[in-house]
């Protein structure tokens, strides 16, 4: 009796206690990473886009752009590869410059294993090379709509084609050296092509232990020029049960390979529609995480704030792997900024318009805690 009523005792001053750290936080740390990700611009915008990242991106806190690059790019290695209006390496130079002085931390990105079509048309490296496709008996439809009855999203290489590798890794290993690259963002998102059963490679085999051979294949090709690699995260979320559904997560058995994938892959957890409360999941099982929104100005600040309250509860070694946060932009450069700049218009646009920028700049007074400090906290090794 006197033990329980001890207990109890123990039990009402742990929940005072917690109440009153809820009542007066402690100050939140600035995040390590407020990011951006973006299209690469076009040639004719490199100049702007470097007055922006100082005007715009720097001031309201960004230090770190993802820049989806993909095959805008003039590739010496394989200038087959080239798309139609590639940056040079001199307009890259331009915007290294650039985010040095301003302090932003560039990563560029090419999307590998999926994202090798879109709708109608096959993406540069399977119009080049249609051996790497992992599904060459699937035919681009003249009129793209889902749901369809290939299932077709977008076309994947196979991961297990004996020359894919030599071709994107000379890509990849080209543009980080263009960007001075610490990290690169290799995508890895929405692939629902993968271990097809009638692919003579890759037929029967264990679809996580697939999608973790190729992360781990491409970190470690990073990791031999001391380079870092960043994806995004959901392959490695289980889309059932969580309730998150086969976009945000994954639907198609590659989940299991969150515990086989090395821990210093960097995953960027995106979730636009709600604020799931996924980025502890990455960071307690041992990876450094930034939680990644679009265009609901509610759900990002949402994301923002849960993150705060993550770093605040979590032990010191789970909150330095809570990273930050990025804005993602999927429309053209042009487009963001005109929603950007219409939001200076009086009166502004309606609330159905502007969306990303309006996002955007919810978010990034919602970190400006972050802003207002110039902490030297762990950017990306
Ligand atoms: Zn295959």
């Amino acid at each position: 009796m006197k033990a329980r009523k001890l207990w109890s005792w123990s039990l009402a001053l742990w929940v005072l206690a917690c109440a009153s750290v809820g009542a007066a936080p402690a100050a939140a740390e600035p995040f390590p990473v407020r990011g951006l990700c973006i299209a690469a611009p076009a040639p004719r915008q490199v100049e702007r886009f470097a007055a922006w990242m100082t005007n715009e991106l720097a001031a309201r806190g960004v230090n770190t752009l993802i820049v989806r690059v993909d095959f805008n790019y003039a590739y010496e290695s394989h200038p087959e590869l080239r798309g139609g209006a590639p940056l040079s390496r001199a307009e890259v130079q331009r915007l290294v410059q650039a985010g040095r002085a301003a302090g932003i931390h560039l990563i560029p990105q090419i999307n590998l294993l999926g994202h090798q079509s879109w709708q109608s048309t096959p993406g540069k490296l399977l119009q080049v090379y249609p051996e790497f496709d992992e599904t060459p008996w699937v035919t681009l439809p003249a009129k793209y709509q889902w749901p369809n009855p290939d299932r077709l999203y977008c076309k994947s290489y196979c991961p297990l084609h004996p020359g894919v590798h030599k071709v994107v890794f000379a890509l990849v290993d080209e543009l980080c050296d263009a960007f001075e690259a610490r990290a690169f963002h290799a995508g890895m998102d929405e692939v629902f092509y993968l271990g097809e059963d009638r692919c003579p490679r890759c037929g029967g085999k264990d679809k996580a232990e697939l999608f973790a051979g190729e992360v781990t294949r491409i970190q470690q090709h990073l990791k031999s020029r001391q380079r870092e690699l960043w994806i995004w995260g959901d392959r490695l979320l289980d889309g059932r049960t969580t309730g998150i559904g086969e976009w945000e997560a994954s639907f198609n058995d590659t989940h299991r390979a969150i515990d086989l994938i090395p821990k210093d892959v960097v995953i960027c957890d995106w979730h636009y529609e709600r604020a799931h409360p996924t980025p502890i999941y990455f960071a307690l099982k041992g990876f450094r995480v930034v939680a990644c929104l679009w265009n609901r100005a509610e759900v990002g600040a949402q994301q923002v704030r849960d993150l705060m309250l993550m770093r605040e509860r979590a032990a010191p070694a789970v909150r330095q792997r809570l990273l930050g946060v990025v804005q993602t932009v999927w429309s053209g450069v042009d487009g963001f900024w005109r929603e950007w700049e219409s939001l200076k218009n009086d009166p502004p646009p309606p609330p159905d318009q502007a969306r990303v920028a309006r996002c955007f700049l919810r978010v990034s007074e919602e970190w400006k805690v972050a802003e207002k400090s110039q902490s030297d906290e762990a950017l990306p090794r």
